[in-house]
């Protein structure tokens, strides 16, 4: 019987042109840190997933280097963000797109009409949708759905995990409301190296100032750093921060302008913005990195 069972298989996986990989497990490759982590909690034990981007790497510049394209290559389902966040892979997915294996831009399947128009990206839409804990919830919903498609016999498994994983969302969102509550409102005014965090801006009501506009292959100039630096001035805000995927020199000339015109504006930490930290830290998951970036924002502007 098990030899039998052993031929269909192979036999099944020449009709559906390589659907699983070795042992039965779909090969699901992710590009951001954040959708690797999402992919793995869905998918768990059942898939295999490969991440292109590492922690701290910037999604806007990144490149496909040769081994990428191979992992595409072979990938059984390609997830990434789209909305032009990840600008210089478009063209690579662009080329690959096949009826059997269509990369899923899990952005690109929200409701734009509750999207943050944008100038800055050919897709119109701010691509930053992760900071909003809803979307996210979405995104694991089509993870789950695609991957029970591609391999129903584990859709019980997706399933199940995918319900613990928005139990777990649901949980982090009533977190952060409360640690939120702790800071006045007029507090609430977050200058970053770049704009990723409008939607969070957004969802917890809080002013948001980005030092080098939404993509951060636009670099800062003397003019902005000049405005801005008035601007922390003014709203006596007491940190900035800087983020771990852009250099820190844009938001160090800020604090320094700050204190050419004679006040002082401390550096508050180090926020996770298109990257989580590294794998096995606490920041290293997406829900971790969440806690982390707002008891870091609330300590420092408290
Ligand atoms: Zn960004």
């Amino acid at each position: 019987m098990k030899k039998l069972i052993t031929i269909l298989v192979i036999f099944a996986c020449f009709s559906c042109k390589n659907e699983t990989k070795s042992n039965g497990k779909l090969n699901v490759v992710t590009t951001t840190t954040m959708i690797t982590d999402l992919v793995e909690n869905i998918g768990g034990e059942f898939v295999n997933v490969q991440g292109l981007m590492g922690s701290g790497v910037d999604p806007h510049l990144y490149k496909a280097s040769e081994g990428d394209v191979t992992k595409l290559v072979e990938a059984n389902v390609i997830f990434y963000n789209g909305l032009h966040l990840e600008g210089k892979l478009v063209e690579v997915f662009e080329k690959m797109g096949s009826a059997t294996k269509t990369p899923i831009a899990l952005g690109e399947e929200l409701d734009k009409n509750t999207l943050i128009g944008s100038d800055y990206f050919a897709s119109n839409y701010d691509p930053h949708v992760w900071f909003d804990i809803e979307y996210f919830k979405q995104f694991a919903k089509k993870v789950t759905q695609v991957l029970s498609e591609k391999n129903p016999e584990n859709t019980d498994n997706f399933k199940a995990n995918e319900a613990k994983y928005l139990a777990q969302l649901d949980e982090l969102q009533k977190n952060i409301k409360a640690t939120i509550e702790t800071l006045p409102k007029e507090k609430r005014i977050l200058v970053t190296a770049h704009d990723a965090f409008n939607y969070f801006g957004k969802a917890y009501n809080f002013e948001v100032v980005g030092l080098q506009g939404i993509s951060t292959a636009t670099e800062a100039g003397v003019q902005d750093v000049q405005q801005l630096s008035a601007f922390i001035i003014e709203k006596q805000i007491k940190a900035i921060f800087v983020e771990s995927s852009v250099p820190k020199r844009t938001i160090e000339a800020l604090q320094a302008s700050v204190k050419s015109k004679g006040h002082e504006v401390e550096i508050g930490g180090t926020l996770y913005s298109d990257a989580l930290g590294s794998t096995g830290t606490l920041e290293g998951s997406y829900i971790g990195m969440f806690e982390y970036n707002v008891n870091t924002i609330v300590n420092a502007l408290k």
